[in-house]
């Protein structure tokens, strides 16, 4: 990969990407260390080259396969929640898709633990974080609505994809004082909540942060 296609260049340029990083802070996203991993990773990358051009624009894009990659200002208010408490080290990311928001989070957190239940998008996410040179992520092909019990507990857990509850084994794979971010909901009319583990005993707090649409968590995968 040479740096013009790293750094981009017409509407994936430098100012381009700048202006969106100002729209998000407009919209209330406060956490500088997001705000500054977001302006520094191209997000144009993430897309197929028709739609690169678009990369930087705050709206969910398709990438195949009926799925989209997350709308930045998505992206930010779910990293800045699953931060707002401090550092978190250990992380499962549940729908890898396009490999965006793993990529954001890889920057800023110990390590992730990702999974995917469509093949093609799990090996092109793959490569992405291989060019990045990304190594702190493990990813998986596998049905995210049972969680990853191989590497629990976690210090956070994020999902971009929604299931009508909170799935059971989410809960219980997160560590004590952990956070659960995830939108929950019939398609079309979600709420992004925020579940947080207290630190002492196995009770855990609900907060509904902002009105969301996401694409259904599904079980089991596809080839
Ligand atoms: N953050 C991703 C979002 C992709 S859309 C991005 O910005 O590119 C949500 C993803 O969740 C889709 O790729 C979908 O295939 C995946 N998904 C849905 N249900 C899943 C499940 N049970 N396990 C793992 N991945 C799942």
């Amino acid at each position: 990969m040479n740096s013009i296609e790293l750094g981009g260049i017409g509407m994936t340029s430098q100012r381009t990407r700048e202006r969106l990083i100002q729209r998000l802070k407009e919209q209330g996203v406060k956490n500088q260390r997001v705000l500054d991993i977001m302006r520094v990773t191209p997000r144009h990358l993430f897309l197929d080259e028709a739609l690169s051009q678009r990369a930087y624009e705050d709206t969910a894009l398709p990438i195949g396969y009926g799925q989209t990659l997350s709308q930045p200002y998505v992206v930010a208010l779910m990293t800045e929640a699953l931060l707002s408490q401090g550092h978190r080290e250990k992380v499962l990311e549940i729908g890898v898709g396009s490999g965006y928001q793993t990529a954001i989070l890889a920057q800023l957190v110990g390590h992730v633990y990702g999974v995917e239940r469509i093949k093609p998008l799990l090996n092109k996410a793959r490569s992405r974080m291989r060019t990045l040179g990304l190594r702190n992520v493990t990813l998986a092909h596998s049905d995210g609505s049972v969680g990853w019990e191989e590497h629990a507990p976690y210090d956070a857990i994020l999902s971009a994809a929604a299931p009508e509850h909170v799935p059971e084994a989410l809960l219980h794979q997160l560590a004590p004082g952990g956070v659960l971010v995830i939108p929950v909901g019939p398609e079309g009319d979600q709420e992004l909540r925020v579940v947080t583990r207290q630190a002492e005993d196995a009770e855990f707090e609900e907060q509904v942060i902002e009105r969301v649409r996401f694409v259904p968590l599904l079980s089991g995968v596809t080839r």
